[in-house]
């Protein structure tokens, strides 16, 4: 079952109750776009809370922001720096290949299409979509768990991966939501629509939603 028509009310609604631009640390990022900083920060804030994305992207920043700068801070340093981001090791590995691969292929830049962003290991389709879509303006839909949980929910896909959900996202949802719609389902994902147990009592949008595939509510 498909339940698509309540689409604009239902951004509508939502774009109201959050304030979406200003709630996240890339969302923030947005007003004065770095694309090197963007992916960056984004590769830190997975599986972590915005709060210690924020306090990581700052400390590294603060030493440095380009590719050619992180590959000379040294492994255990880079480590420390961001610590609060959780999953250091990995992610200090990550940065450091990403900067790498950067310089060897890209000559520094960071790359506008896709496909490119993808060919860089550590890179998935989320953190491209959020890089063409908050560094370069492009039209396109960045889908984490968070959207594709709530767009299930919500009959406007029926979708097992964020990958599909993201394809038939781009057929039903108007151009003019593309932009937004992360950055708001993220914050409506965190704060009502949680994965787990979603707070349909206090929804602001409950009574536009089937709750498909939702078992248990609050
Ligand atoms: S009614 Fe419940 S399942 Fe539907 S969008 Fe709201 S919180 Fe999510």
């Amino acid at each position: 079952m498909k339940n698509q028509k309540n689409i604009p009310k239902v951004m509508q609604t939502l774009e109201k109750h959050f304030n979406f631009s200003e709630r996240t640390t890339l969302n923030r990022m947005r007003r004065k776009p770095d694309p090197f900083k963007i992916l960056i920060s984004c590769l830190l804030s997975l599986r972590t809370q915005d709060k210690n994305t924020e306090i990581a992207s700052e400390r590294l920043f603060a030493v440095s922001d380009t590719p050619q700068g992180i590959i000379k801070i040294p492994m255990r340093k880079l480590e420390k720096l961001i610590f609060k981001s959780g999953h250091y090791r990995k992610k200090a590995r990550t940065l450091k290949h990403v900067s790498t691969e950067l310089i060897k292929r890209f000559d520094g830049k960071v790359p506008q299409t896709k496909e490119e962003l993808m060919s860089i290991k550590g890179i998935g389709p989320k953190t491209a979509n959020i890089v063409l879509n908050f560094a370069f303006n492009q039209l396109v839909i960045p889908v984490d768990v968070h959207v594709h949980v709530i767009a299930n929910r919500l009959g406007w896909v029926n979708a097992k991966t964020p990958e599909e959900t993201e394809k038939q996202l781009e057929k039903v949802v108007h151009k003019k939501y593309w932009r937004e719609i992360n950055g708001i389902f993220v914050l409506f994902g965190k704060e009502l629509c949680i994965t787990i147990s979603p707070w349909c009592s206090r929804c602001p949008v409950s009574g536009l939603c089937p709750r498909l595939g939702v078992i248990r509510s609050r």
